[in-house]
């Protein structure tokens, strides 16, 4: 009877899983509601919230000057050396008007 059977094992290794999958809830909640979103007819984009996180800033409204064409470390270092510091290449972002986000174009396409 002290011998753990491998039915045992397995209960106690779905039991496991079980527990981990509630210690990662948000992250299955998340998988789930982007599946429910289909099925329910909600924007998939944006969960109809009408809006998404800008990709140019990436959410943060502020963009690189001179960064929206790749990186420019030679143009940063010369406004080190110039005394503008780090700050002063950073500009608000005109896509999103410095807000982080964007009207979702999924749902805009459809109101
Ligand atoms: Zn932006
Ligand atoms: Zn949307």
């Amino acid at each position: 009877m002290e011998n753990i059977t491998a039915s045992e094992l397995a209960g106690f290794g779905v039991g496991a899983l079980l527990l981990c999958a509630t210690i990662s809830a948000p992250k299955v909640d998340a998988f789930i509601a982007a599946s429910q979103r289909r099925s329910l007819g909600m924007c998939k984009k944006c969960g109809d919230l009408r809006m998404i996180a800008c990709l140019r800033c990436k959410g943060s409204g502020l963009v690189r000057k001179e960064g929206l064409f790749g990186f420019s470390m030679v143009d940063d270092l010369y406004q080190l050396f110039q005394g503008d510091g780090i700050k002063s290449s950073f500009i608000k972002c005109s896509k999103c008007l410095s807000k982080g986000h964007l009207p979702c174009p999924e749902c805009s396409k459809t109101v």
